[in-house]
């Protein structure tokens, strides 16, 4: 049987109020199994994002409930969801986010520190994953030193290096070429199916989605197919 590791229930999201308001998300019930590649898809503005951010937790839903591992993410205090987020959870969103003085293996490296694991095991941690996504002669390099598609794949090699139970990626090949594009998309797909992450991932990018187990189709702030 599956295992469920994410259950949304009549989740939704509203900005602003009166003239302004925006409903970005129906209320919406969503659910994701243990292995799953979910690509979520559908046209800029459809709810994509804000659907991501409130099942990672990076946003407080208007209205509706998301378990996640087993446990109520809502009624979690700070402490505990920053643990949960820590040992459980990758992201892998567009932009990077790499600190600008370090170099790919401490990039990969602190996360793990902060998890615990001694510098030495952590940095054997890093060169080995930062070399299963192709850049084992950049362990050495600052983001500076990197192309766009390399410093993804150090984004992914953060995420994937401390095996999470969840991956979530938001857009993650939209400032790549197409081969880039489909390596950081293998990558994800691997670590769900050999590794058995879940995997969530937001793209309006149609290349992407052949490579899903499962496609999440978006429109107005509603799901329109699973
Ligand atoms: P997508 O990821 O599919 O592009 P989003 O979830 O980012 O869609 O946005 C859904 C809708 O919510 C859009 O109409 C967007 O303009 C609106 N929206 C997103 N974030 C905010 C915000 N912080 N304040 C107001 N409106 C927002």
């Amino acid at each position: 049987m599956s295992e469920r590791v994410i259950e949304a229930f009549g989740l939704a999201k509203t900005y602003g109020a009166g003239a302004q308001r925006v409903d970005a998300l129906r209320p919406t019930d969503f659910r994701v199994d243990r292995g799953e590649f979910v690509m979520v898809a559908g046209p800029s503005g459809s709810g994509k994002s804000t659907l991501l951010a409130m099942i990672s937790g990076l946003l407080t839903p208007t209205a509706g409930t998301v378990r996640v591992l087993g446990r109520d993410i809502g009624g979690l205090s700070r402490d505990a969801f920053d643990r949960l987020r820590l040992e459980h959870f990758g992201f892998v969103f567009q932009g990077f986010h790499l600190l600008p003085a370090l170099t790919a293996i401490e990039q990969v490296g602190i996360v793990l520190e902060r998890q615990g694991i001694q510098r030495e095991a952590a940095r054997r941690r890093a060169a080995a994953t930062l070399t299963r996504v192709g850049l084992g002669a950049r362990l050495d390099n600052k983001p500076s030193e990197l192309s766009g598609g390399e410093k993804q794949r150090v984004v992914i090699a953060r995420a994937l290096a401390k095996q999470p139970q969840i991956i979530f990626a938001d857009e993650p090949t939209s400032a790549l070429d197409s081969v880039n594009g489909r390596e950081i998309t293998r990558l994800l797909r691997a670590a769900a199916l050999e590794e058995g992450a879940s995997v969530v991932c937001v793209t309006h990018d149609p290349r992407l989605i052949e490579h899903a187990t499962r496609l999440v189709r978006m429109e107005d702030g509603a799901v329109l197919a699973d």
